[in-house]
This record gives C-alpha cells, structure tokens and sequence, in this order.
C-alpha cells in the first residue's frame, strides 16, 4: 500500500436490492451489476482523479468523492432472495445472470480484509452461481480470496479484472499517488491466473507508460486478455467531457505529457498490444472490450 490517505466516514447502510439490471456503457454485456460498497476508499488516490463513479449522484449523494465509504450490510440474505426469484420463479423460465462486480465502487477496498462483503458474497454464489461473473478491481487483495475464486470457478464462467493503467511507480507531482502499486497488481494477476482463473489486464484509462513494450509484455503474461481505453472513448459521456471536468487533461499538459491526452497515442499503444497479444481478439477497445465476454466470447 502507497497511500495512506485513507481518512474518511465509514458508515453501514441497510441493503435494499442487490442484483440490480445493468445500464448505460455495461448494457448489451452483462445483464446486472453488483456493488457491495458505495462510494471509495481509494477516491484520493490516483484513479480517484478520473474516476468515473464520482460523477453517480445517487451513489455520492452530494458527498466529496473519497470522504467516504457505505458498507452494505444484509448483502448475502438479499442476493439469495433475488437470485432464487430470478433463478426459481414461480412461472416463466429462469432469468440470466452475467453480472460485473462492480460498477460504481471497489468490491475489494482496504476495508475488505475486516468487512469480508465480497468474501462472504462469492461463499454464497458457490451455492447460487450466476451464469457469468467478471470481478473489476483496482487492488490486489482479490488474490486473498483465491480459494473461493476457484470453488466459483467450477460453478460459473469467472473473469478476474484488474486495472493496471500505467507502468510508472509514480506519475510527476501533482499527481496523487497510486494506492497500489502496478507491480503488485499485475502480481496478483500473475498468482490468479497460475492457477488457471481468467484474468483480463485493463488499462482503463491509458496513462503515460515508461515502456509500452516491455508493459505489454508483462501484462500478456499473467492475463488471458486485455482491454485498453481512453478517457476521450470511455468516460460515458460524449468526447470524455466528464474527465475534462477533472484535473486529468490540465495535469498531463503540465507534467510534458499532453500527447498522451490523444487518440493518436492511444492508437499507436494500442498497435503495440497487438503485436505483442499476437491473437488481435486477445486485446479488446473500450466499451466493446469491456463488454465482448459478456456477450458470450470465451477467453
Ligand atoms: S478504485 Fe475504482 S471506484 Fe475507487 S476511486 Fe479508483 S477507479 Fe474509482
């Protein structure tokens, strides 16, 4: 761990609805998304920056992005009740479940390791698998549940996400640091992937890489596949207009790094990743490598 700018309100709410149906830039992949938590932990830190869940006011509820984290409490007991409604309804044919944990939040925020929400979350899918699940984090602590990743895996198609959006230890002040660092991410996907769980390497949004080649490399290594985007592509807002709202652009500008504020950079970064993945299929674009193993392609 970087940062330890972790100095926010932790409070628990009640959970209403668990399973909820899948819109916006998801929709026509996954059928539902899952979110354990609301708002983040990791909201002053680099990805904080950028990220495109502080722009949800129904999750932020007029609060500043990073000052603080809900804990969702009854979790398990709502998903099984909406999991055996949608699974087991009393006419109809079972609905399908391709779920993406998480949109708005971290599933696995430092206060995961006490809190055990996505833990206890992934025990219960063992008895109630969804047909699809892809797992989208920022952190390496989703290796710590390496043991139920792989009794889920013998029960449903599993996809571990990790964002890795740079190689640099450190963007130039001022720049927030990152909370963890990309070593250690692209350890863990290393260590899930060894273990023959589906692993994707997103680097969502590119950021100023030391060495795109060797990055690519690295990454192709411990990942079945990867997916690359831009802000300007994949904000879900028209020419990234939510991340022009940010100090992202003004500080690329600033450090000597605005060529990496174009799609001209991003298309030649995403060159390299196809000469490196080898199978194009292997590295998706924005929205629709986000979306493409939802809608059925295996990895
Ligand atoms: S970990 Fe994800 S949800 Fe949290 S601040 Fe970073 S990008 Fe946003």
């Amino acid at each position: 761990m970087l940062s330890s700018e972790f100095d926010m309100q932790v409070r628990h709410i009640p959970c209403q609805t668990i399973i909820n149906p899948t819109g916006g830039y998801l929709e026509g992949g996954f059928t539902h998304t899952i979110n354990l938590y609301r708002g983040c932990a990791l909201g002053n830190t680099l990805c904080g920056l950028y990220c495109y869940a502080q722009w949800n006011p129904y999750h932020v509820q007029g609060r500043k992005w990073g000052a603080f984290l809900d804990i969702k409490e009854g979790v398990t007991e709502i998903y099984r009740q909406q999991y055996d409604r949608l699974k087991h309804p009393r006419s109809g044919e079972p609905k399908p479940l391709h779920i993406f944990m998480s949109s708005v939040t971290e599933p696995y925020p430092p206060q995961e390791r006490k809190a055990r929400r996505t833990r206890q979350l992934l025990e219960e899918m063992v008895h109630r698998p969804p047909d699809f699940l892809v797992i989208q984090t920022h952190t390496p602590l989703v290796a710590d549940d390496l043991a139920v990743l792989l009794a889920l895996h013998e029960r449903c198609r599993l996809q571990i996400n990790i964002t890795v959006e740079t190689d640099k230890l450190q963007l130039p002040p001022p720049f927030p640091p990152h909370a963890y660092s990309p070593e250690s991410r692209i350890q863990a996907l290393h260590t899930l992937h060894a273990h023959g769980l589906v692993t994707v390497a997103t680097v969502s949004p590119l950021l100023p890489l030391d060495n795109p080649w060797r990055f690519a490399r690295d990454l192709e290594a411990v990942s079945n596949q990867v997916v690359l985007d831009h802000y300007l592509l994949g904000d879900g807002s028209p020419q990234g207009l939510r991340t022009k709202q940010t100090e992202l652009p003004r500080l690329l500008k600033e450090t000597g790094f605005d060529d990496w504020n174009t799609l001209e950079k991003f298309e030649a970064i995403v060159g390299i990743f196809r000469e490196v993945f080898k199978a194009s299929p292997r590295v998706g674009v924005s929205r629709e490598g986000f979306t493409a193993s939802g809608k059925g392609a295996h990895l």
